[in-house]
């Protein structure tokens, strides 16, 4: 369960209650395990700021830790994940190709024509669907999503930022898989 973002102690969200010390989190997705420990007396936490907390934040922090002190842990109940797009709250590949079938790739909703295409196997969908909306791990997008790198020149032949379209279409390596595909198919006729 996520400490911050989840409702598990009292009725709102820590990160609602507590907003300026949750700004100070370096990992807002963190467990109520990674941050609690309970010594089977009483429950301390385990923190992690980016600054330490001064002025409001650190009223907040004393206010956490009152809260928190009377927090009892079942030692039999384990920290978990949950699926919560599914029936059984059991992640599964299956539940979730469902549902970007369901939610994703419907003739309604679908951007363009290949994703109905019921000859293209569903993978290649997924692919495409990730290419169109830029969810591809390339260095450009994992910059934009606060991921720290070195670099976001292209790996390969370092004359370009890394994109989705030069990582797919434009850089000279891929380019060369082009031409070794048309000559594929040229030679196939
Ligand atoms: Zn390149």
């Amino acid at each position: 369960m996520i400490i911050w973002n989840e409702t598990w102690i009292g009725n709102e969200k820590l990160k609602h209650k507590f907003k300026r010390l949750s700004r100070l989190e370096t990992k807002i997705e963190a467990s109520i395990s990674e941050r609690l420990s309970w010594d089977g007396i009483k429950c301390e936490g385990t923190w992690s700021w980016l600054r330490a907390p001064r002025g409001r934040a650190s009223d907040e922090l004393r206010l956490l830790k009152t809260l928190i002190s009377d927090v009892k842990f079942n030692p039999q109940t384990r920290d978990s994940w949950k699926w919560k797009a599914g029936g059984n709250e059991i992640f599964t590949t299956k539940a979730l190709t469902t549902l970007i079938n369901s939610r994703v790739l419907t003739p309604s909703n679908s951007p363009c024509e290949t994703l109905c295409n019921k000859m293209v196997p569903k993978k290649l969908e997924v692919f495409v669907w990730r290419v169109r909306k830029k969810r591809m791990s390339v260095l450009v997008e994992l910059d934009k999503r606060g991921i720290d790198l070195h670099s976001v020149r292209c790996p390969l032949c370092d004359d370009a930022i890394e994109t989705v379209d030069h990582s797919l279409i434009l850089c000279k390596y891929a380019f060369h898989v082009w031409c070794k595909d048309f000559d594929w198919w040229v030679a196939g006729e």
